[in-house]
């Protein structure tokens, strides 16, 4: 008898999952063979082994050659190049159907596309389309690379699919469209491919393993590689974008690996009010398909609800989320390498959501066992098993969910048609018309529609010059442009901590006004549509000899002053005027020299920055902006936060030095650098300076004939063993001679508890601010690092140590969190008998609430604390952001505090 009919298995598959399976319990009957087929090869076939052998990993392209095998021998598979990561290769998508679906995909895009736009499509023409449309059902694999798992995974179930002539199999095939990318992040696959068998293959003794990723994945960021979907930063969100807006997929679905052994996401609340209700009860039923399907076939651990909080939709499977689509993902449960390992499941350390991993509750109803032996194929099984299940009750729900999908864009655009709001209106000159513009085009990327107004206008909110952005909210993307437009007000009564940052909203975070317009007279302004990838120019005012750029808190000077290397640049001190123009403290002035009109002219093309010409350099103070020898270090025991740093200088073509722990050791620091800036990280002090355990060491980072993918973007002999204090005595000599160090975030710890400067201590205290906008005020108006700022603005804040100086050093204080006096200070206050200040008193007026967008808990505790530190150490100095103030592409207002600090190195005031 055959088991596995109408399927036959492939001669050995059986055993060989068997023996990699390490308990029958953590496999199937769906997964526990591999049909034979006479035509199309098995991944066994291709790969020498069974997918999810131990010891076993494939790089990209091999995983590549055999998708493109699968298309080249079966009518039921396509492939297509949708991207190109950073380091040239190919992110590659598989679509999988039966025969009729492949050859009538593009009609089956043309039906998605049409159900997405409710404006174009009645619903009495959506349900015509629906009874011949099809759900497209798309899998992220290989997104987190030590998530070692999913790109093997996918090729044995794509094959399944393929070949498989089961019922439920055959179902999927025609009522469903699957697509895969096997291989989301193939940067970092490939390092840690090559990662694996140079350090961690044959290795079982879980607990005393050497570090099991490699310095790098992508070649920017780690695991931020999922936090872009707002921002659309890396090439890999694009690519995924290419894709939602070619397919229109109905569901988006992340494989990840972190939580035993299968959690399929939701949430536990709250959940974002801009979603559709719809949306949380798909949530829940596709969940529990899942959890149905695998505990009724014996399969411990499979859960959901306690994990994430459904409040944020930064995550790449919230692309689809945000445009009316399903995302979603898994935890499965991995090793962080292809080695069959013992794992204990601690009651103490696995929690979610307050309770142990292995209880029982209703949302576990077979919890996981405490103590398991875990290998690379149960993972495999568990995986492909719950998409299985999830494509079959696709299969079955085909319609509904195609119904749910039209529904949910039409009830987007209805709420816009109803009003209140209406439209956002955002002026196209607010000090940085390239931030606007950017911030706009952003709107763009994400298809959310945008106009300008083809004359002023006036409505209840006031009036509008021509050419101002108008995005009118009667669209299908409604839902998407409200969420991204006001500020988020997480509930302060959320019964869980929230997993990431609650704030997202790109007016604040840009530091942009969009006016939200209530007054449904905005639908008869006349408009003309924008397009993406439009053009925003500066003005040069006259011919020189002089030019002048007025402060008004533009992006991208940092950028100009590198466009402009070769000149003198020097910036106002004070305010002053010239012809009939008032300028700020923070101007530019650039005096008669060969060559600057043509400079001048082109860096207002392309950076869109207005420059005046001036007869003669007007009389004030001023200093000379010196261009920096600007190093960027990087530990290796963390590089992803400064490599968003190294995002942003290089999209601004910013020179600098990208330097490691070993050029820190090697000294002489002030004779090569002005500037050494240490980025956020989230390690502790003893971590920043001591790096990866030496006992691992030598471990090379070094492009080789084995190993090469590795090197890439910074190679080192051995990156262990930090900079040692050998590193913090060069760091010490280095500020002695009058350097300046730049720190970001937790970076700070290295300087204000390292010792390099004094005063400063760690204030406990519960304040926790889960990636919010807070309001903050400079203590040091006139200090250069509040150039083209108002006194009173506001910054992104993440879950950071507060900290505090004591009186001796409070004139380091340049910018504070909040607007009011430290606690202490106001307890003072109200026991020497001050008179609480009553609420018309002028000097009450900037005491605002602190919280912009986002969260805060604690707030009374951060008030009046410091948020920018200038210390004087040696005769340099350390300038220290207690925020990070370039967390991910996110917070672009922040940009210009750093700036203000790299374009000034030579010129910050003595302290006080
Ligand atoms: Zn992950």
């Amino acid at each position: 008898m055959n088991p596995y009919a109408p399927d036959t298995a492939e001669p050995g598959s059986v055993e060989a999952i068997a023996k990699f399976t390490t308990e029958a319990r953590f496999g199937n009957p769906w997964v526990a063979y591999v049909p034979a087929s006479d035509t199309v090869p098995s991944p066994t076939k291709y790969l020498g082994h069974v997918v999810g052998a131990e010891g076993e990993l494939s790089s990209t392209a091999k995983i590549y050659g055999y998708f493109r095998k699968l298309a080249e021998t079966s009518p039921r598979v396509r492939v297509q190049v949708i991207g190109r990561s950073e380091e040239g290769r190919d992110i590659l998508l598989a679509a999988i159907s039966d025969e009729d679906g492949i050859r009538d995909l593009d009609k089956l895009k043309d039906a998605t596309a049409a159900l997405a736009d409710p404006r174009k499509t009645s619903p009495e023409a959506a349900e015509a389309l629906i009874a011949s449309a099809r759900p497209i059902y798309y899998f992220n694999a290989g997104l987190h690379s030590t998530e070692l798992g999913s790109p093997e995974m996918v090729m044995e179930l794509a094959y399944r699919l393929a070949v498989s002539e089961q019922p439920m199999i055959r179902k999927i095939r025609s009522e469903v469209v699957v697509l895969i990318n096997p291989v989301s992040e193939p940067d970092g696959r490939d390092k840690q491919v090559d990662w694996f068998y140079r350090y961690l293959k044959g290795k079982t003794d879980f607990d005393n393993l050497p570090p099991v990723s490699p310095p790098y994945w992508g070649h920017y960021v780690f695991h931020d590689n999922n936090r872009d979907t707002h921002q659309e930063a890396l090439e890999l969100s694009k690519a995924v974008s290419r894709m939602f807006f070619e397919y229109h997929p109905t569901v988006v679905h992340d494989l990840h690996e972190s939580i035993p052994l299968l959690q399929t996401w939701n949430g536990t609340g709250p959940f974002n009010t801009n979603l559709d209700p719809i949306l949380v009860n798909e949530f829940f039923a596709m969940a529990f398909a899942e959890i149905g399907a695998l505990t009724s076939a014996g399969m411990p651990g499979v859960w959901t609800w306690g994990f994430g909080e459904g409040w944020g939709h930064h995550y790449l499977d919230s692309i689809a989320v945000n445009h009316n689509s399903m995302g979603r993902g898994y935890e499965t449960y991995g090793n962080g390498t292809a080695e069959t390992v013992e794992r204990v499941l601690r009651p103490n350390e696995e929690r979610y959501a307050g309770r142990p991993v292995t209880s029982r509750e209703w949302y576990r109803p077979m919890p996981p066992p405490r103590k398991l032996r875990w290998s690379l194929r149960n993972n495999t099984n568990y995986m492909e098993s719950g998409c299985l299940a999830i494509l079959d009750y696709a299969a079955k729900h085909a319609k509904e969910m195609l119904r749910d999908f039209y529904r949910k864009g039409y009830n987007s655009w209805q709420k816009g048609v109803k009003g209140g709001p209406y439209a956002f209106a955002i002026p196209d000159d607010q000090g940085d018309r390239r931030r606007v513009a950017e911030m706009v085009d952003l709107l763009l990327t994400h298809r959310i529609e945008v106009s300008r107004a083809s004359a002023p206008f006036k409505v209840g909110e006031g009036e509008f010059a021509s050419g101002t952005y108008v995005v009118r909210l009667d669209q299908p993307y409604r839902n998407y442009a409200v969420d991204l437009l006001l500020p988020q007000m997480f509930p302060p009564d959320a019964a869980y901590e929230p997993y990431d940052d609650v704030s997202w909203s790109l007016p604040v975070h840009y530091g942009v006004e969009a006016k939200r317009i209530d007054d449904a007279k905005v639908m008869d302004v006349p408009l003309a549509p924008v397009q993406s990838g439009f053009e925003t120019r500066g003005e040069v005012r006259g011919t020189g000899p002089v030019f002048l750029l007025k402060d008004t808190g533009q992006e991208a000077l940092l950028a100009l002053r590198n466009r402009l290397s070769v000149f003198r640049v020097e910036i106002a001190e004070k305010a002053f005027k010239s012809g009939d123009k008032d300028y700020p403290a923070g101007s530019w002035i650039l005096s008669d020299q060969k060559g600057l009109a043509d400079a001048v002219k082109r860096a207002s093309a392309e950076l869109a920055l207005d420059f005046d010409s001036a007869p003669a350099v007007p009389d004030v103070a001023r200093h000379e902006s010196k261009l920096a020898r600007l190093a960027v270090w990087h530990t290796w025991a963390d590089t992803e936060a400064i490599g968003w740093v190294r995002y942003v200088f290089d999209r601004e073509k910013v020179q600098y030095s990208y330097i490691r722990d070993e050029d820190i050791r090697a000294g002489r620091l002030r004779e090569r650098f002005d500037i050494i800036l240490f980025g956020d990280c989230y390690l502790r002090l003893q971590d920043q300076i001591q790096g990866i355990d030496k006992k691992y060491g030598p471990m090379p980072y070094m492009k080789t004939k084995d190993t090469p993918n590795l090197g890439i973007p910074d190679a080192s002999e051995d990156i262990t063993g930090g900079i040692g204090w050998a590193g913090m005595a060069k760091l010490e000599e280095y500020l002695n001679a009058g350097g300046l160090l730049i720190t970001l975030g937790n970076g700070a710890a290295i300087a204000l508890e390292g010792g390099l400067v004094r005063d400063v201590y760690r204030k406990s205290g519960a304040v926790n601010t889960p990636g919010s906008e807070l309001r903050v005020k400079f203590v040091r108006p006139d200090h250069p690092l509040a150039y083209g700022s108002p006194e009173v603005t506001s910054a992104f804040r993440t879950g950071l140590t507060v900290y505090d100086i004591a009186v001796s050093g409070r004139g380091g204080v340049v910018l504070q969190w909040g607007t009011k006096l430290r606690i202490e200070d106001r307890e003072e206050e109200a026991a020497e008998g001050a008179k609480p200040k009553d609420p018309k008193d002028p000097a009450k007026k900037d005491e605002v609430k602190m919280l912009v967008s986002g969260a805060v808990k604690g707030e009374d505790e951060l008030e009046g604390r410091p948020a920018i530190l200038d210390l004087p150490a040696g005769k340099g100095r350390v300038v220290a952001f207690l925020f990070n103030p370039i967390h991910r592409d996110l917070n672009r207002s922040d940009h210009r505090f750093l700036w203000n600090a790299i374009l000034n190195w030579n010129a910050l005031p003595p302290p006080r």
